[in-house]
Order: C-alpha cells, then sequence, then structure tokens
C-alpha cells in the first residue's frame, strides 16, 4: 500500500485513540500522513461511544417516564428546558438526536 499524500511507503502502526483502544493504521514513512480503513475507524468510533456512555437512571414523570439529562452533557449538546429533540428508536438503542 502507497501513501494516498505523496506515494510514500506506509508502515503497519498501532494507534492508541485512548479509553484502551488501540486500531491498527498505517503511517507514511515520509510524509507522516496516517490511513485508517474506514470499516476500522467506524467500529473504532462505536466502541469509543460505548466507554464514553454514561448511566442514568430513568425517573417518574406523570404518568410518563423520564430521562434526566447529565449536566455535562446537556451544555456539551446546548440543550436546555424546553427545546425540541427527536428520538429514535433503534434494535437495542435509543438516540435522541437535534432537531
Ligand atoms: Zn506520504
Amino acid at each position: 500500500m502507497k501513501c494516498t499524500n505523496c506515494g510514500g511507503k506506509l508502515e503497519k502502526v498501532k494507534y492508541d485513540v485512548g479509553f484502551g483502544i488501540v486500531v491498527d493504521s498505517y503511517t507514511c514513512s515520509n510524509c507522516h500522513h496516517n490511513v485508517t480503513d474506514e470499516k476500522t475507524l467506524d467500529a473504532v468510533m462505536e466502541k469509543l461511544r460505548e466507554r464514553m456512555a454514561v448511566r442514568v437512571k430513568l425517573v417518574k414523570v406523570g404518568t410518563g417516564i423520564g430521562l434526566r439529562l447529565p449536566n455535562e452533557i446537556a451544555r456539551r449538546m446546548k440543550l436546555r428546558q424546553g427545546k425540541e429533540v427527536e428520538i429514535i428508536t433503534q434494535a437495542d438503542r435509543l438516540v435522541i438526536k437535534e432537531k
């Protein structure tokens, strides 16, 4: 495999992305351009998301069930009371999406 940036030789490297996750990646010996397989990258992103998951307990809100978002997540995602979001159900997860 050759570097897509300069055509140099790619060397296989282990790349530590943190959270105890190590990825097989390729780095150009000439220009240090890094190439990681897209499938590998997707798998890593999924693992990272799982490692960064936050546990919360569902609460009772009226006759329904509520989910209290940790302040840190609310701040990071710029969520505030009254803001409308979309809830998408997937096989084993709920996705809360900004509208
Ligand atoms: Zn290169």
